[in-house]
């Protein structure tokens, strides 16, 4: 029953997903007016405005103009829906962290669609949310003072010396925001977790581009949805890896 709640609900924060970072690209009000047509501007009624069920029933055109609407919409619809049935699966029972991590998939998935569609993060989807979400993590203790305090210390401060090694060429004060963000939901050592696959996933998608010689197509990598995968993994299976990773090495 919950399963089906956060996937129901899943499909509308995506829908509204959608449509915020489609109103912050054209600069138009989130909370003002209704959802309409990008291409032709027609309001959509609201049969043509449900999550994956209008996309299918219109075949993906728009009613009024017949031009395609983009796969994003669904797909991000879809995406979140099964992010936030399995966030259910996971704590099953435990209502609370279902929730919380719904609310961090939210933003996280917000900033993977956002990087892959224009190579920027952009830094009210971190900030904002690691600072909400750092007050219950403190009172309820989701991770102790010194986990939090290393988390962030070591994921804004690993860019931040990139960044100023760098000059600001390799990455963005972007990454360092969205690296705190990681350190608030994470903690240490789940941290390292999440940046070792961000890094391996954007080595093994830079690798085949670099050796074809296409530099400018592996400088175009959206670092920050590897990140995001990565701290996806981390939150929900960091802990195994690292305890399998320990009794490896010991
Ligand atoms: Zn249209």
């Amino acid at each position: 029953m919950d399963i089906l709640f956060f996937f129901v609900h899943g499909l509308l924060f995506g829908s509204f997903l959608n449509a915020w970072i489609w109103r912050t690209r054209s600069g138009k009000p989130i909370w003002k007016g209704r959802s309409m047509c990008p291409k032709c501007s027609n309001t959509l009624t609201w049969k043509e405005n449900i999550p994956l069920v209008s996309f299918v029933w219109l075949r993906g055109r728009c009613l009024t103009c017949q031009d395609t609407i983009s796969i994003q919409y669904p797909l991000v619809e879809l995406a979140m829906a099964c992010l936030f049935a399995f966030s259910a699966w996971f704590h099953a029972g435990y209502i609370l962290l279902a929730f919380r991590d719904a609310f961090i998939l939210f933003f996280l998935t917000f900033v993977f669609v956002y990087d892959t569609l224009y190579q920027e993060i952009w830094d009210r989807m971190t900030t904002y949310p690691a600072f909400a979400l750092l007050i219950p993590t403190a009172l309820l203790g989701w991770h102790s003072g010194m986990s939090i305090t290393v988390g962030i210390v070591v994921g804004a401060g690993f860019f931040l010396l990139q960044y100023l090694v760098s000059k600001g060429k390799w990455i963005g004060g972007g990454d360092i925001r969205l690296g705190m963000f990681m350190g608030v939901i994470l903690g240490w050592p789940l941290i390292l977790v999440a940046l070792f696959f961000a890094y391996v996933g954007g080595t093994l998608f830079v690798l085949p581009f670099l050796m074809l010689g296409k530099k400018h197509m592996a400088t175009r990598v959206p670092f920050g949805a590897y990140l995001t995968v990565g701290t996806v993994i981390a939150m929900f299976y960091g802990m195994q890896i690292v305890s399998w990773y320990v009794g490896l090495i010991s």
